[in-house]
């Protein structure tokens, strides 16, 4: 182990903050996307975006009642907050002294050096930006918005 490295609180919480959960690292330097089919499911996105720390760095804060687990006859699980369904981590069921956090939990600043692709042979064409039509600083009115959407009528 090495001294003198100052760890780094992370805190985490679903959508309505009922499950929170903290962590120390230095810093996270690796995260995954993963494209396959689950992934895509589990978070609604083309990609989930998440890393593994060690669980003995890992506490739950409060809500860990609230969690719910659903596991595929695969194996495949995804553990998500009762009351307002945003995954949660969970521990990997391989190896109980490693915790899966899904990233966009996370309310610290953080840029990962490194990232892994999984499953890129199920990477759906939507995965990739496409042409970027504006960028806006925060969301847009309901009217601006439904003036870009026409086009999918
Ligand atoms: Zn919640
Ligand atoms: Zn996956």
């Amino acid at each position: 182990m090495r001294a003198n490295h100052q760890k780094i609180q992370f805190t985490g919480a679903c959508l309505c903050g009922a499950v929170s959960f903290q962590f120390q690292l230095e810093n996270i330097k690796m995260m995954y996307r993963c494209y396959c089919s689950l992934c895509r499911k589990q978070s609604g996105a083309a990609s989930n975006a998440s890393t593994f720390v060690q669980a003995e760095s890992f506490q739950w804060l409060q809500g860990e009642s609230l969690i719910q687990t659903y596991i595929k006859d695969t194996g495949f699980n995804s553990s998500f907050c009762r009351q307002c369904g945003s995954p949660v981590p969970n521990v990997l069921a391989i190896d109980a002294k490693v915790m899966w956090i899904p990233l966009g939990l996370l309310q610290e600043e953080f840029s990962p050096e490194l990232e892994l692709n999984f499953c890129v042979n199920a990477k759906v064409s939507w995965a990739e930006t496409h042409q970027k039509l504006t960028e806006f600083d925060e969301l847009p009115n309901m009217i601006e918005l439904k003036n870009y959407f026409e086009i999918n009528q």
